[in-house]
């Protein structure tokens, strides 16, 4: 019987992997997407098992988890045991597909405060459908026997009893295993990453739509009253949300001068050019003479327009009003 790991390209998950692989065991990798778009390592992990892998989003169902977790966040914005319960039931869907029989995850009993508690490790199984279908290769030892191992599917004898939020044993084994690429320990969830925390806090609370989630990742972000603003720092900013925009609001660029990338995600404000002119005034160096050249990006399109700047007292020109909307 095959089983589907939950490969998220970080250290454990594959581990977890290896593990299974060396006992015999047969492995399809399914990777879940954030609409974050998470960095992962996840296409080079699989590579290094050597086994197929999947690709599903989480889709919208996780912006709904982020937005009311029913279990609550851990230490910065992370649902994480209402994300495991949406990843398992995700899981469940694409094991009937692919005809594996039960599900390979990376987790470490105490690892994670929130959700690799064992009493949480239950009740996400229960929750998701998957009561006794889950395998834990780094802590199955410290846990009640599985379906798989109970079948002789899985050789629990062969499985470890890692517990706690120490990495070194996991370093040790990817060593002993000689990985050729040895991921980092730490996960590329974004929600998880404090220095996104105001950011994922304003996604919650505007009830921002699902749509707009990867611009989060790009740019400085303003939030004003009635405008979101997002000024590229620099050329690979300004690519990706030229790109991300395209789909969910406007921007403008620079026509024939240096400056950045200025983005309003939907619904725009009424004031876009007086804005969109202010934010090249203050993060902009030698901006030419009014009215400025600007080339216009909305829906695919693109157009030249060209706009006068706010007033010298205008608030959108004053640095201090920029910076107490910074959003980190
Ligand atoms: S760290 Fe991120 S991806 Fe992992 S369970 Fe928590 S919220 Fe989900």
């Amino acid at each position: 019987m095959k089983g589907l790991l939950l490969l998220s390209g970080g250290l454990d998950s594959s581990l977890a992997g290896k593990l299974l692989l060396e006992q015999g065991v047969e492995l399809v990798a399914l990777h879940l997407e954030s609409p974050f778009g998470c960095d992962t390592t996840a296409d080079t992990m699989a590579r290094e098992l050597g086994i197929p892998l999947i690709r599903r989003p989480k889709g919208d169902r996780f912006v709904e988890v982020l937005k009311n977790p029913a279990h609550g966040y851990g230490s910065v914005k992370n649902p994480c045991v209402d994300c495991r319960i949406l990843m398992f039931t995700l899981g469940r869907e694409v094991m009937e597909e692919t005809g594996t029989g039960f599900l390979v995850t990376g987790e470490v009993v105490g690892q994670r405060p929130l959700s690799q508690k064992k009493q949480s490790m239950s009740l996400i199984d229960r929750d998701s459908g998957m009561e006794g279908q889950v395998v834990r290769p780094l802590s199955a030892r410290l846990l009640p026997e599985t379906a798989p191992e109970k079948n002789g599917w899985v050789d629990r004898n062969r499985l470890l009893s890692l517990s706690g939020r120490s990495r070194k044993p996991q370093l040790a084994m990817a060593r002993a295993f000689a990985f050729s690429h040895v991921p980092s320990p730490a996960g590329g969830c974004l929600l998880t990453d404090d220095n996104f925390r105001e950011r994922l806090d304003d996604f919650v609370r505007f009830d921002d739509p699902p749509v707009v989630a990867p611009l989060l990742r790009f740019g400085r972000h303003y939030r004003f009253d009635d405008a979101w603003v997002i000024v590229g720092r620099d050329a690979h900013d300004n690519e990706m949300l030229d790109t991300l925009i395209a789909d969910c609001g406007m921007g403008f660029h620079p026509a024939g001068f240096n400056g950045p990338g200025v983005f309003f995600p939907d619904p725009l404000p009424h004031n876009m050019e007086e804005i969109a002119t202010g934010a090249l005034r203050v993060f902009g160096k030698q901006i030419p003479e009014d009215p400025l050249p600007l080339e216009a990006a909305h829906g695919g399109d693109r157009y030249r327009v060209s706009f006068s700047s706010p007033a010298e007292d205008s608030p959108w020109r004053d640095a201090e009003h920029w910076r107490s909307h910074w959003r980190r």
